[in-house]
């Protein structure tokens, strides 16, 4: 019998049409390979009561023909999606077993649309990281590993629970969130396809806030044509949450396998960063390459700013942490540690609550906004965002319409590697996504290639404001070229 998880999401949803399988075949399929995957630490939370009774009401439905557009899917949620009556934690012990009593936006409509919960995913601690190691539930092992080598791997964070669950096949796709590159580096480090839409496409209602003017919600998927699925569910306008747009949404899937003859796609000179290696270099030429066979133009194009983007991100997005970050404070939500008095239960549950790197960016984030320091590094990395924005216009307006870049600096790295001396090292990760969403502009990663020990790298398309439908046509010419990624089972 095949493998019901190495279905595409697009092949598993035509064999539900076709009724060569159940919903509930597919979920138990799924429930079955997450319990032999233990030993990756992508789920948090496996649900496999509700995963069954969603199968089974999908295929109630799906009977009297009733199919939805995700009709029977199983799918992964991030711990950082509130799921009612589901414990939500966003990985951090502050929440301790906190249940929400509403759902989140993004989860709901895929609820709507008829796909099933597995379970809820790991990810580093309130999202911030590159490498799922800030968890309060313990790394992510990435399902890659090294030739020749049996040594773990981190799967990229924030969403390293997502992109390890998709790359195992422990679900069809998975949500995830990106506010520096979330998405976007965990994808290319598992060898799959994640985008981050554009600010505003989709709800950030019911998802645990890590800097609002940045964090942004998107699908993970094994190929390009499954997140342009996930990702018509996801996206829409609600009224909920101010920021997000009011734009209809297009056929995503729609986009996929279009001509992207005659398109101008930009190559930014400030990408080119000192110490490349000539593997990321070779990445990015053989991407142009490709996009230029399929009949796109290749362009020099300047994006003079990008050198400030890091620093500036790190200025804006802790300011924005500490100030989401301010309601855990014991009387609200999970976790209490009691204290004399008020504020010392305060400072108790937020000493025990938060881990290390949670603490250093809410100490940051507060020096940045206080008084004396405020125009000093807030006021002017804004001034920053401001200009990396116009970049970003400047070069759309003489008509690029999407961008290419290498998606990290590097293949992923091992558990314990990087950061624990200075997490600058563990911040450099960001260095090519972090501009996208200062930008609010949507990005898309999609695997192109292998690094020498024979572990995936990605490339990076970042486009204009809401024409995610660019990338996933320039996606898949990639994705045609490289060819899918699947990694040799060990677990
Ligand atoms: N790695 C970045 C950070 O630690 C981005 C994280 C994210 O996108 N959530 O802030």
């Amino acid at each position: 019998m095949t493998d019901l998880t190495a279905l595409t999401l697009a092949d598993a949803r035509k064999g539900i049409a076709a009724k060569s399988f159940t919903s509930l075949e597919l979920t138990e399929a799924h429930l079955a390979a997450m319990e032999k995957a233990r030993v990756l630490n992508a789920y948090v939370l496996e649900t496999p009561e509700q995963a069954r009774a969603q199968a089974r009401a999908a295929d109630t439905k799906i009977a009297k023909g009733d199919v939805g557009p995700l009709a029977g899917i199983p799918l992964g949620v991030k711990d950082l999606f509130a799921t009612q009556g589901v414990r939500t934690t966003a990985c951090s012990k502050i929440l301790g077993d906190f249940k929400p009593q509403y759902e989140s936006t993004v989860t709901s409509q895929l609820w709507r649309d008829g796909a099933v919960m597995l379970g809820k995913l790991n990810n580093d601690e309130f999202a911030m990281g590159s490498s799922n190691e800030t968890s309060a539930f313990g790394s992510v092992v990435n399902p890659w590993r090294r030739e020749g080598s049996d040594a773990k791997l981190v799967p990229g964070g924030s969403s390293g629970g997502s992109a390890s669950a998709v790359a195992a096949n422990l679900c069809f796709g998975a949500t995830g969130t990106d506010t520096g590159g979330s998405i976007r580096q965990p994808a290319a480090f598992t060898g799959i396809v994640g985008i981050k839409p554009t600010y505003g496409r989709c709800s950030r209602w019911g998802i645990v806030a890590f800097a609002s003017s940045l964090d942004q919600a998107g699908p993970f998927a094994r190929t390009v044509r499954d997140t342009s699925i996930l990702m018509r569910s996801m996206a829409g306008h609600d009224p909920k949450d101010t920021t997000s747009v009011d734009q209809p949404v297009p056929d995503y899937e729609a986009a996929v396998g279009k001509s992207v003859k005659g398109m101008k796609i930009g190559i930014p000179k400030e990408y080119r960063i000192d110490g490349m290696s000539a593997e990321i270099e070779k990445l990015w030429t053989q991407g142009a390459d490709w996009l230029k066979a399929a009949g796109a133009e290749l362009v020099e194009i300047s994006l003079p700013h990008t050198k400030y983007a890091l620093p500036a991100y790190y200025v804006v997005a802790p300011a924005e942490a500490s100030s989401n970050l301010a309601r855990y404070d014991g009387v609200r939500y999970g976790a209490r540690v009691n204290g004399k008095t008020i504020s010392e239960m305060y400072e108790n549950t937020r000493a025990a609550g938060f881990g290390p790197e949670v603490r250093r960016r809410i100490m940051i984030g507060t020096y940045v906004l206080s008084a004396g320091y405020y125009d000093a590094y807030y006021l002017r990395a804004q001034k920053v965002r401001t200009l990396i924005k116009k970049d970003f216009e400047e070069v759309f307006a003489k008509g690029i319409n999407a961008i290419l870049t290498p998606a990290t600096p590097s293949a992923a790295f091992g558990i314990g590697e990087k950061g624990s001396a200075d997490p600058i090292e563990m911040y450099l990760n960001d260095i090519f996504t972090v501009t996208v969403n200062m930008a609010g502009l949507p990005g898309i990663a999609v695997p192109a290639g292998k690094d020498a020990q024979g572990l995936p790298l990605g490339l990076q398309l970042i486009g204009r404001p809401f024409d995610e439908e660019t990338l996933f046509s320039l996606g898949e010419v990639i994705e045609q070229a490289a060819g899918h990624f699947t990694p040799a089972k060990w677990w």
